[in-house]
């Protein structure tokens, strides 16, 4: 069997290629050894926000007097909690499936394995191809810290599936994933402790907006220990006990439940990459230009198996780059703009260059600050909530970048990430006309 393109790894980089490739006319092979969807759909973005939008209503219905709406006894199912979030995910997987079949892509359910860069096994069958784009993904890591292999600690699956809330939590790393459990947990009433080695929360994250929402997240219970480090872990009958160190000595947290959330890393093993070997990076990731392509011709590399955004929507816009090259179409890959969400509640949300990555780099910027109660919508909205916007424009008042704290932060970073990635100045994206009354006019206020 002979295609032009085979995909390994049916996550949003894979399912992304086969699309675009079988929209295109290309004779397209998929093969995901587990579900479509990968990650994203079945255990990460999705399922996350499922659960946190329960969360969110939650809190909504309690608080829902501030808005002079009298909501007499609120109470929450878990199971069903979970139960909605299966279904969503199980739609969302059908929809991808479905997307995959109108475009004529052969999929196959199976653990591939490559031969060499046209051939790939999936159990008996042997696959010949043209192009081979790999997009097998990331992994939990689970740091070798003493004692980890005594203690029932939960990752993020275990977290997404727990039909039962524990009385306490605590999570160690307190990055997106860390803190959008926190959330989570912290809405419906669990005692959540998260300890970070760092010394603030959401790394990569505009530093001053993180410290914000972690006062907000401490204001409400959750405990924070920054600039520490875990030294070693036990399971007592109390729960987990996590030993730490930091400026203030030796300590531990016992709890209930222990989340690790420290990060994640590709996938690079138990496929047959080793029989192809391309060149790697210094830090031992693919090496990859910015049309996806390796050091091999017409293997191409997508995705978190990049190691370098682990987000989505990379995922996606690399699979296209990946396709496009293949068809001989001008394409590259940007990630000038490449936004950074966290659905906390509020939510933060930022593009482009921080503060601090705009310091390391020697970029001289000025800072535009402004309260999100410039928006006459977030007024509406929000009533009692600060929040906060941030514009970084460059010395010939080019965006380069722009963070917000507050809802809906998700949906207006957009807005940013057009003007970084179109190159505008500030005055020429204050011309853009923005519907009003919307929280993005935000960025118009601050220009
Ligand atoms: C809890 C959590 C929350 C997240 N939330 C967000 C979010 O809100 N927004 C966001 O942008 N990102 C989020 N992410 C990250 C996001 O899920 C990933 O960036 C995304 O899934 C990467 O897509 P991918 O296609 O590269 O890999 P994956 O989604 O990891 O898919 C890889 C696929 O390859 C398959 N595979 C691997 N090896 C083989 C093989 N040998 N043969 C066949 N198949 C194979 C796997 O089974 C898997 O389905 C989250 C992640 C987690 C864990």
């Amino acid at each position: 069997m002979k295609y032009q393109v085979i995909i390994i790894g049916g996550g949003p980089a894979g399912y992304t290629a086969a699309e675009t490739a079988g929209k295109a006319g290309l004779s397209v092979l998929l093969i995901e050894k587990n579900s479509l969807g990968g990650v994203c759909l079945n255990e990460g973005c999705i399922p996350t926000k499922t659960l946190l939008y329960s969360a969110k209503t939650y809190d909504s219905a309690r608080h829902a007097s501030k808005y002079a709406v009298n909501v007499s006894e609120v109470s929450f199912d878990l199971p069903k909690i979970i139960a909605r979030k299966s279904k969503v995910v199980r739609k969302l997987v059908l929809g991808v499936k479905a997307k995959l079949t109108s475009n004529n892509v052969t999929m196959v359910t199976g653990e591939a394995q490559i031969i060499d860069k046209n051939t790939v096994r999936c159990g008996e069958e042997t696959y010949e191809t043209e192009n081979l784009i790999l997009c097998t993904g990331s992994e939990t890591f689970i740091p070798p810290v003493p004692g980890v292999e005594t203690v029932n600690y939960w990752t993020h699956r275990d977290a997404l599936d727990s039909k039962e809330l524990p009385a306490s939590l605590v999570i160690v790393g307190g990055g997106v994933i860390g803190m959008e459990f926190a959330s989570f947990f912290n809405s419906l009433g669990v005692q959540v402790t998260v300890v970070e080695m760092m010394d603030e929360i959401l790394g990569g994250m505009d530093k001053e907006l993180s410290g914000l929402l972690r006062a907000d997240y401490a204001k409400r219970g959750v405990k924070f220990l920054l600039s520490t480090k875990v030294v070693a872990l036990s399971q007592t009958e109390e729960g987990a006990v996590v030993s730490y160190e930091n400026s203030e000595g030796n300590g531990s947290v016992t709890a209930e439940k222990l989340l690790m959330s420290v990060g994640r890393r590709p996938v690079t093993k138990g496929f047959g990459l080793e029989n192809l070997n391309p060149d790697k990076t210094g830090r031992g990731a693919i090496r990859v230009n910015e049309k996806m392509q390796t050091s091999l011709p017409g293997v191409y590399v997508c995705g978190d198996l990049t190691g370098f955004s682990l987000l989505a929507h990379t995922a996606v816009r690399e699979a296209e780059v990946a396709v496009h090259t293949i068809l001989g179409k001008e394409d590259a890959m940007s990630y000038r703009a490449i936004p950074g969400v966290v659905y906390t509640n509020p939510e933060i949300a930022g593009v482009g260059e921080t503060e601090e990555s705009a310091s390391s780099k020697g970029i001289t910027y000025q800072v535009v600050k402004l309260p999100m109660a410039y928006s006459g919508r977030f007024v509406a909205e929000n009533e009692g909530v600060n929040g906060v916007c941030k514009v970084l424009l460059d010395e010939q008042e080019r965006v380069i970048g722009a963070h917000v704290l507050g809802n809906p932060a998700s949906e207006i970073i957009t807005l940013a990430g057009t003007a970084i990635e179109l190159g505008l100045t500030a005055a020429a994206w204050k011309k853009i006309v923005f519907p009003h009354p919307t929280v993005g006019e935000i960025f118009r206020e601050a220009l």
